[in-house]
């Protein structure tokens, strides 16, 4: 017997959940999840490859005593050959934490769905995937920087980012070691730049934890800095073929039309039912046969996040063309234009700043931001915001004490940061008072173009050139 909350074989136990079944006599096993064996004890795991080598094949004998046979284990698992079983082949046993969102919907008709869909899915991936430059690689880190780096923007804005990247800072050593200024310059544009602190700080610890090598088990990969529950699944999933799920926003579209699911998909009920569908979906990839060879949980989660970016798209989905229509309800019913039933987002708010370029003997000044804050450590021109009626007058105080005068309006260009859609203003000026000032410096034109700027004094230096 084995019960949930421990892992066993042959009376060994690790930490973790409910993860590994075994019969010492009969040398039988069966490990559920990449994820149990990357939480096994090191003894256990040494036990376990002994006794792998003396079996090497596993069996699983599920509630209703099939016989699921496994080739291989100890991350090792995932190649599933097919049931030896005098029984009529039936879609194997859903793992108990999530079977919940299958018997929502209804077991059998999600059963049949996530049968028929995974293999649609395979074969469309294969034939249909973009070409892009880090699915040439299995490289944890180079998958980590892209997915980092395609959170809120657009693959084509990545593709010369991330090849910059790669090239200046090839693997997670040359990040952890490069200076603070060279990360955010390389960043200079994407923005969210706490995404590239965050990078940094996470190879820092990377390097610290574990000698440099990127973490394998998905819980330590987790743990690191800007690494949610998407991002780890991608990377265990992308780089290391584990069967971990990822939902993100192409993914949430995609589910609740296939599986006509009406509530809000950012709601708690309804998106742990995705989380736990999505994790259906890449455990019965997991069980094709030949899925290490054919990395089936990176291609079905990879294919997953394809079809929302260019089939199932949120105003005009491709029905016609798309792999899923056979099993798709919202297709089927019509629906499509109803689902992903997202609640309204909060309204956008105006925001307005002045932005002053102040030039002496051909250099400008700029300031830093302070740590701690809103793009803290990026430069920008002294700038102040203001209410959306109030009058410029010819002697503005800046936050920083600063007294300055505008003189000549340059024009003026807006910028969207989340919920913001901000105007800037700008002006030349100069100063009414030349106290010194901390985070303050005089830049030429050449430096101007080797700091990292925020994105909208980035178009303010290029509406100077
Ligand atoms: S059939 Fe249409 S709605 Fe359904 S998954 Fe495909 S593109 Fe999306």
């Amino acid at each position: 017997m084995h019960r949930e909350g421990a892992i066993r074989f042959g009376g060994l136990r690790g930490r973790g959940g409910a993860l590994l079944l075994g019969a010492r006599r009969s040398r039988r096993f069966n490990v559920e999840s990449a994820e149990a064996l990357d939480s096994l004890t090191p003894p256990a795991v040494r036990t376990l490859k002994r006794r792998k080598r003396r079996a090497p094949s596993g069996c699983r004998i599920d509630a209703r005593g099939r016989k699921h046979f496994f080739r291989q284990a100890l991350g090792l698992v995932s190649t599933a050959v097919a049931p030896r079983t005098r029984q009529r082949p039936t879609a194997p046993a859903l793992p108990a934490p999530t079977a919940t969102a299958v018997a929502r919907l209804g077991a059998a008709p999600a059963r049949r769905t996530i049968t028929a869909l995974v293999p649609a899915l395979l074969e469309w991936f294969a034939a249909s995937a973009r070409a892009m430059p880090w699915r040439q690689t299995h490289d944890p880190y180079a998958v980590w920087v892209s997915e980092i780096m395609l959170q809120q923007t657009q693959v084509k804005t990545v593709i010369p980012y991330w090849e910059r990247w790669m090239r200046d800072l090839p693997d997670v050593a040359a990040l952890a070691g490069a200076p603070a200024a060279k990360v955010l310059k390389l960043w200079e544009g994407l923005g969210y730049y706490s995404r590239a602190r965050n990078l940094h700080a996470a190879a820092q610890l990377i390097v610290e934890k574990f000698g440099g090598r990127f973490p394998h088990a998905f819980p330590e990969i987790l743990e690191l800095p800007g690494i949610g529950r998407y991002t780890a699944g991608a990377i265990a999933s992308i780089a290391y073929n584990q069967p971990a799920p990822i939902l993100d926003g192409n993914v949430m579209r995609v589910l609740t039309r296939v599986f006509g699911i009406d509530g809000d998909p950012r709601g708690k009920a309804t998106n742990q039912q995705l989380w736990a569908l999505a994790t259906h979906l890449v455990e019965h990839a997991a069980r094709t046969p030949d899925s290490a060879k054919t990395r089936a949980c990176s291609q079905l989660n990879q294919s997953l996040m394809e079809l929302g970016a260019l089939v199932c798209t949120p105003r005009q989905p491709a029905c016609p063309v798309c792999p899923a229509r056979k099993s798709c309800i919202a297709h089927r019913d019509q629906r499509t234009h109803e689902l992903p039933a997202l609640a309204p987002r909060a309204a956008t708010t105006a925001r307005r700043f002045v932005a002053f370029v102040i030039t002496r003997a051909g250099r400008h000044l700029v300031q830093q931001r302070p740590s701690g804050g809103v793009n803290a450590g990026l430069w920008e021109f002294p700038n102040l915001e203001l209410a959306a009626a109030a009058a410029l007058t010819d002697r503005v105080v800046l936050a920083t004490g600063r007294v300055v005068r505008p003189t000549t309006r340059l024009g003026s260009l807006t910028h969207s940061i989340t919920r913001y859609r901000i105007t800037v203003e700008i002006y030349r000026a100069e100063l009414w008072e030349d106290p010194p000032q901390p985070h303050e410096h005089w830049v030429s034109a050449s430096e101007l173009e080797e700091l990292a700027l925020t994105s909208a004094h980035r178009k303010i230096v290029a509406r100077m050139r």
